[in-house]
C-alpha cells in the first residue's frame, strides 16, 4: 500500500491525505505541497512510499492508531492502525515469530498477513 512520512512516523493514504487537508485548511500547507524536495516530512506528509514504507524489523501499522480512518478493530474493542503491508527483514520475522509464540490478537493477525513468510 502507498503510505506517507510525517513526523517520523507512517501513515495509510486516507490518514496521510486526511493529515494534509487538516494541515492545508489551518494554513500550515507548505508553498509548494507538490514539490516534496521543498519541506520537511516533520511539517507536511510526503507521499507516496510503495509497499509501506519498504522492508521494516517489525509490521507497521499507520501512525494515526486507534484513530486511524482504516483501524482494523478487535472484539474486545481495542483499535490498531491499518496494517501497510511492509515486507519484512530476516530480524522482522523474528520479532513476529517472538509475538506470535507470545500470543494475543494483534500476533494473529501477523501471522495471517505474513503467511508468506516461514513463521
Ligand atoms: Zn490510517
Amino acid at each position: 500500500m502507498l503510505v506517507y512520512i510525517y513526523a517520523a512516523d507512517l501513515f495509510c493514504s486516507d490518514c496521510g491525505e486526511a493529515i494534509r487537508q487538516q494541515l492545508t485548511r489551518a494554513g500550515m500547507a507548505p508553498e509548494a505541497p507538490d514539490d516534496q524536495r521543498s519541506y520537511d516530512s516533520g511539517e507536511f506528509p510526503k507521499r507516496p512510499y510503495p509497499d509501506g514504507g519498504g522492508e521494516s524489523d517489525l509490521p507497521q501499522h499507520c501512525g494515526a492508531g486507534a484513530d486511524c480512518m482504516n483501524a482494523i478493530e478487535f472484539p474486545d474493542g481495542c483499535r490498531v492502525g491499518a496494517w501497510l503491508e511492509n515486507e519484512l527483514t530476516a530480524d522482522g520475522v523474528e520479532y513476529v515469530r517472538e509475538a506470535i509464540r507470545e500470543g494475543g490478537e494483534v500476533a494473529e493477525l501477523w501471522a495471517e498477513f505474513y503467511c508468506d513468510y516461514e513463521l
